[in-house]
């Protein structure tokens, strides 16, 4: 199938927030779209349901132990079923598929990411944990294998829409626009003992568990920040944060004029995953149109970091580079894990990694190999820290 005709999409994560939100843009654009890999972790039920409907080439289930679930029910489908670590970085490398959509969380994006850029995929990136993590060793792969990579965070696609036609224009700064999560406005004395269920509700999105925790700690901006670093290969001090409560402006760039170009519209991922996916075409869509009327006004605060240090935390890790982003990457995996566990307060999430941040060895220039360990060992601290 050649691309010209339809782009042959494999989503990794499928059945996330974005996988399930990419699989309602593909379903709404036929002409342009097929699905020809799907892959999930644990959800067989969901990824069963998706591939009866989409009839990929491929499925793969992260779970060994459902294997015999899913390929029983796809065996009369014609769809090749695996499962396992190994099958869910290989199955990107089939033939007719032409972008890789990495909507799977934490660092388990990482392989799978490096397999696709090794085979030439072009990649729409929504795991923005892959480029904290090893954004050097990523963005080097995609240059040498000449491959583009695409964002999908709200934020990123807003810069990387301000900059089509600018390419070759000097960046002065970019800001990239905050909610502010649920917990804007309060104090860290206020924040001692909220529960997993405040957090969770995020006033503009609807996303999935540890990014949405991430919202609320104020970690995602963060994480964000070190995404943005390596997508526009921007200085630290070219990146600012302002917290933007109405989730319009999803994000800005200032040019070296003084110029600035903001990109907005209603919160609604599908738009930006659709921009990945199609770039550089826009597809007409049904997406709800934004009214001035209902938002007479947009408005703009500092980020507090003493109340939220996450925030501090990340740009400490991009500042001090080498495996210490990877670092703070693998603490907050595992905090936030605690967290919604109910084994740490909301606070204790920014304590253990700062900590983990002091005791994991550092690494200034890692390898592949020594991300992996790193994450490793800092999981292992972190995890000791919690006990
Ligand atoms: P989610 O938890 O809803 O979905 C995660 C998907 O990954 C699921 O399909 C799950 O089965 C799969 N998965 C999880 N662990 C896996 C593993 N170890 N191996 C293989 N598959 C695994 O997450 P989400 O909210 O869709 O977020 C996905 C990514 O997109 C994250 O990196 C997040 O930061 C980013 N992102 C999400 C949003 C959003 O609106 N949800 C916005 C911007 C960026
Ligand atoms: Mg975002």
């Amino acid at each position: 199938m050649s691309e010209e005709k339809k782009r042959g999409i494999a989503i990794l994560g499928s059945t996330g927030s974005i996988g399930t939100q990419a699989l309602e843009v593909i379903e709404s654009q036929p002409d342009h779209f097929s699905v020809e890999v799907l892959t999930a972790g644990s959800n067989a039920d969901l990824l069963i349901e998706q591939a009866r409907k989409f009839k990929p080439n491929a499925v793969v289930i992260g779970d060994e132990s459902k294997y015999k679930a899913v390929s029983d029910a796809l065996w009369d489908h014609g769809i090749k079923v695996f499962a396992g670590a190994e099958a869910l970085e290989q199955v990107v490398e089939m033939e007719s598929v032409h972008v890789a959509l990495t909507a799977l969380v934490g660092f388990a994006g990482l392989k799978p990411t490096m397999k696709a850029i090794a085979a030439g995929k072009k990649i729409a990136l929504a795991n923005k944990e892959t480029l904290v993590v090893a954004g050097e060793l990523v963005t080097k792969a995609a240059q040498q294998a000449g491959v583009n990579i695409y964002p999908v965070d709200s934020e990123h696609s807003a810069i990387f829409q301000c900059l089509a036609g600018e390419f070759h224009n000097p960046i002065e700064k970019i800001y990239l626009t905050a909610s502010g999560g649920p917990f804007r406005g309060k104090l860290r004395s206020d924040l001692a003992g909220v529960t997993k269920a405040q957090a969770l509700k995020h006033p503009n999105w609807v996303m999935g568990a540890k990014i949405t925790i991430d919202s609320a700690t104020l970690m995602n901006k963060g994480l964000e920040v070190i995404e943005a670093k390596w997508l526009f290969s921007l200085k630290p001090e070219q990146i600012d944060v302002i917290v933007h409560p109405q989730s319009i402006i999803h994000s800005i760039v200032q040019f070296t004029d003084g110029s600035m170009k903001a990109q907005m519209g209603l919160p609604d991922m599908k738009l930006p995953i659709q921009y990945a996916l199609a770039y550089p075409n826009r597809l007409s869509s049904e997406f709800p149109r934004f009214n001035f009327l209902d938002y007479p006004s947009l408005t703009f605060e500092q980020p507090d970091t003493e109340t939220f240090g996450n925030l501090g935390l990340a740009f400490n890790a991009m500042s001090k580079g080498g495996n210490m982003p990877c670092i703070l990457n693998a603490a907050n995996e595992i905090a936030v894990a605690a967290f919604l566990n109910d084994e740490i307060k909301f606070l204790q999430i920014q304590e253990v990694i700062e900590r983990t941040m002091e005791s994991a060895s550092f690494i200034e220039h890692p390898t592949l190999e020594q991300y992996i360990e790193t994450d490793k060992e800092a999981r292992a601290l972190t995890k000791e820290l919690i006990k």
